[in-house]
């Protein structure tokens, strides 16, 4: 895919969508596939707002099962349902370990019950998903088992529940999946360009004002001209409602901040597991993940009225978090110096905060701005990652409606991302291990398969023509060269942190080095990719 700003410029589209994290890159997938004339714009880089910071789970309606929101349950386990079917290679079983003991809330007769429900809710949670990634039924923990899995972690606790849910391989390359496949499809999308004002006529919103922020053409305003408007801008979204329909206040702004801490990996943990914090007087459940050899810890909510503009406005947050799971969790001996990243994002007002709901994952919402006047214009606001697709099934209808065109049927649910290997993502692995492979690891070439899909095939024969390119950007990690030259030629990565932060996971692991920084200079300054 490339960006091609005089297409945005020369076209008149159906439907155009500003912001490219999760929910924009769904919107424009699902748009597209249904036929309509589909434009996507996108301030900074894809997924680089608050798609970037997830604690990386596919949710499946734990939280909401918690409080007997049976309904909301069910639309967990059906999107869950979805990733796991549509993107295999970027979504994967996980467990998850609750500790039980003595009476009460954390008492084993409680969970055997939360076990049991789950199980009855979910019972279709496998239903079209392939054989390596199904869900098998959660299960009670002897004590012995629970340690085994957590070890030193649960010593006071008498046995516990195995649940299972989800997790993403990526976020960012799930991301850029969907707007590869929004492409495909025929949707023109562009990074580093802002919608900064609307385009009206005759008294209708007809488009809007972008501006190029890169390059040369900097400061280059075009107009894109679209029946309808998506605004899908995360925490950006209340200005850009503002800005579209001339008014103030149409959509509230997130008055929440949520953290995770990433941490070194702990090999002995094998699944992901629940801890109670005290957060100032107010018990929750932290969950810990591990995550492509990395420890994440999350996800904390606290109220905050925008999102901190420096990293030193940000420390506050940062250190109570570390209190909190410090307390929590006293034999990882937890300190600032141990936490190697963090993800912050604004989020819907944190449970539990004056005006928020009382329980389960923050809802969301869509906003018809007919209702202010500009039926031209939705907003969705507070999504989560895992009900993206569901959100994006929602506004496409809406908007399918209203431009008054026939489009087709929405497939989003079902239909595979075009880069999922055809058959079962785990023998696509065994597969490319099996075959020529041209020199490169088992941890490289399942790391690629995992990462690309089908498109592996096009890393591999990059590094066929140039062996170089399959050499490992870092230790430890199984980031090649060739992952780069790739990303410059296809991916639309435009500017070094693209290629360090969001199509390879140099930055969300936390191993980017100077040689990362170096890789990339060599990669950008080859004579093939200089802009
Ligand atoms: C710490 C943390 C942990 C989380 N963990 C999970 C989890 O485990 N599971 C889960 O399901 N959810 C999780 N979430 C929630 C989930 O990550 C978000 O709800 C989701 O990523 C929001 O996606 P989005 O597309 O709405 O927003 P974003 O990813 O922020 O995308 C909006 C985009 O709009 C762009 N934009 C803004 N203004 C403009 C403009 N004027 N013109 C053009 N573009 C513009 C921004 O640059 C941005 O890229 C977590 C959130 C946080 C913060």
């Amino acid at each position: 895919m490339q960006r091609d700003l005089p297409a945005l410029a020369g076209s008149q589209f159906d439907l155009l969508v500003i912001g490219g994290g999760i929910v924009g890159a769904c919107v424009a997938r699902d748009a597209a596939l249904r036929g309509l004339r589909v434009a996507l714009v996108e301030r900074g880089d894809f997924a680089g707002g608050i798609s970037w910071n997830s604690l990386k789970i596919v949710h499946g309606g734990l939280r909401s099962l918690q409080v007997l929101d049976i309904a909301q349950a069910r639309h967990f386990v059906r999107e869950r349902r979805a990733w796991l079917t549509i993107a295999p290679h970027l979504v994967e079983p996980l467990s998850f370990a609750v500790p039980t003991r003595g009476f009460g809330r954390e008492s084993a007769m409680l969970m055997r019950a939360g076990l049991a429900l789950n199980d009855l809710v979910s019972a279709n949670r496998n239903e079209g998903v392939v054989a390596s990634r199904r869900l098998p039924a959660g299960r009670a923990l002897a004590r012995d088992e629970l340690r085994t899995l957590a070890p030193g972690v649960f010593d006071r606790y008498t046995g516990g529940a195995l649940f299972h849910d989800a997790q993403l391989y990526s976020a960012e390359r799930l991301v850029i999946a969907l707007i590869e496949d929004a492409v495909r499809a025929g949707a023109i999308v562009a990074n580093y360009s802002e919608a900064i004002g609307a385009v009206n006529e005759d008294g209708r919103l007809t488009g809007a004002v972008v501006r190029d922020a890169l390059g040369r053409e900097s400061g280059e305003r075009f107009d894109v001209r679209a029946r309808m408007i998506v605004n899908a801008a995360g925490a950006g979204a209340a200005r850009v409602a503002d800005m579209l329909t001339g008014r103030e206040g149409v959509a509230s702004s997130m008055k929440g901040i949520a953290l995770n801490l990433m941490l070194a990996g702990d090999e002995r943990v094998q699944t992901a597991f629940a801890l109670t914090s005290n957060d100032e007087g107010r018990l929750r459940r932290l969950f810990v993940v591990p995550w492509r050899g990395r420890t994440l810890v999350g996800t904390a909510h606290y109220p905050c009225e925008q999102m901190p503009a420096s990293s030193a406005e940000l420390e506050p947050y940062v250190e109570r978090f570390v209190r909190e799971v410090a307390a929590a969790w006293p034999t990882r001996a937890l300190s600032r110096e141990s936490i190697l990243l963090v993800h912050a994002g604004m989020q819907p007002l944190p449970h539990g905060a004056p005006g928020a709901k009382t329980h389960g994952p923050p809802e969301h919402t869509i906003i018809d701005h007919a209702n202010n006047g500009t039926p031209q214009l939705l907003t969705a606001t507070g999504p989560k990652l895992t009900t993206s697709r569901a959100i994006a099934e929602e506004l496409v209808d809406l908007v399918s409606a209203r431009s008054g065109r026939t489009t087709r049927p929405c497939e989003t649910a079902t239909k595979p991302l075009a880069s999922t290997p055809p058959g079962d993502v785990a023998i696509a692995v065994a597969r490319a291990l099996a075959a020529d492979r041209a020199g490169m690891p088992d941890d490289v070439v399942t790391h690629l398969v995992r990462s690309y899909g089908a498109g592996y095939d096009a890393l591999l024969a990059m590094v066929r023509e140039q062996p170089e390119l399959g050499a490992r950007i870092e230790e430890g990690s199984p980031v090649v060269a060739a992952q780069l030259a790739y990303a410059l030629d296809n991916e639309m990565a435009m500017t070094p942190d693209d290629l360090i932060e969001r199509r390879t996971e140099l930055g969300p692991t936390a191993r980017a080095t100077h040689r990362s920084r170096e890789a990339v200079r060599a990669a950008t300054d080859a004579p093939e990719h200089k802009r």
